[in-house]
């Protein structure tokens, strides 16, 4: 098998993940489009960790509820089809696949309505309760660059660096257009921002583990640097705390 079952939530509601604590826990928070994928993927390689990404989880639960035609925003129907719902996320030779009730939707989990759908379920605080520990056991092991929106506050308070990104919204949008572009998603700039300052605000205004910097979280801006001197950066950063 090429592929390795890295965390696996069974519809019994019990997770399975490693035990003990081998490596650091590095987080990375900030809206979307702010590159926070990219740069944390080659992160986790220059670093040999491994990369958890947490709003996969949410696109997962997002996907689950658009293909069971509830409404994203109606909290009871969601949540009662979180018990019987399962997300596998497998590490494979082309990357992470995401696995819904056995079915592979990493492709799927990538379009404009999915990201929709994704931050309105997140708002809902029983999605949040049920991926905090699929998202902690995850990272159990450490050695692992996580990334989203509430690791450094919420999901991982205890890591042992943390990092918060932040560029300008018409720099994040032109990244989000240009990678939908790639997926084959074509929008345009204005409805790319408007989608973009939409789930960021939903992601700040929400009660339940809002999208802020932890108090302890190092602030990058990545409007006017490349991928590779941020890259750069945060391993000086990380050589001087570890
Ligand atoms: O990062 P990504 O765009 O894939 O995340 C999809 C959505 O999931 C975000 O818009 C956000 O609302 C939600 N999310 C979250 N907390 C995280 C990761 C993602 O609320 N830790």
């Amino acid at each position: 098998m090429s592929s390795r079952t890295i965390i696996t939530r069974q519809q019994s509601g019990h997770s399975v993940g490693q035990r003990g604590k081998q490596g650091p826990i590095i987080t990375i928070d900030g809206p979307a489009g702010v590159g926070k994928s990219t740069i944390a993927k080659q992160l986790a390689s220059r670093l040999g960790y491994r990369y958890l990404d947490t709003g996969a989880l949410y696109r997962a639960v997002a996907w689950k509820v658009r293909a069971s035609e509830v409404d994203p925003a109606d909290h009871r129907t969601v949540a009662k089809l979180l018990p019987e719902t399962c997300i596998t996320l497998e590490q494979s030779r082309d990357g992470v696949r995401v696995l819904v009730d056995g079915q592979d939707v990493t492709g799927e989990i990538r379009t404009p309505e999915i990201s929709e759908s994704a931050s309105v379920v997140s708002a809902i605080p029983a999605v949040r309760q049920w991926l905090l520990p699929i998202q902690r056991q995850a990272g159990a092991s450490g050695g692992v660059v996580a990334e989203g929106r509430d690791l450094g506050t919420h999901v991982f308070p205890e890591a042992d660096m943390k990092f918060f990104l932040e560029a300008d919204v018409d720099v994040r949008a032109a990244r989000r257009r240009d990678q939908l572009r790639a997926a084959g998603h074509v929008e345009s700039l204005a409805q790319t921002e408007e989608r973009i300052k939409a789930r960021d605000l939903r992601d700040q205004a929400r009660a339940v583990a809002p999208l802020a910097p932890a108090a302890d979280a190092r602030l990058i801006n990545t409007s006017a640097l490349g991928v590779d001197a941020i890259v750069e950066q945060m391993i000086a950063v990380i050589a001087t705390k570890l």
